[in-house]
């Protein structure tokens, strides 16, 4: 389960930055999560708000 999830990322809306859910740590997610956004921060540009959840590789 832990592996799978692996691919889904947040997506900054900002810069584009790629996180994974699992890297940004402490996010309440999960299958009801798939196609909304969830509260996140992005370590790259330092945007923080709702991102949308993407499934990549
Ligand atoms: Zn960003």
């Amino acid at each position: 389960m832990m592996r799978s999830s692996e691919a889904w990322k947040m997506i900054c809306p900002n810069c584009g930055h790629a996180v994974s859910v699992w890297e940004s740590g402490g996010i309440r997610w999960g299958a009801k999560s798939v196609g909304k956004r969830v509260a996140g921060r992005c370590p790259a540009c330092g945007t923080a708000g709702m991102m949308p959840l993407e499934k990549r590789p």
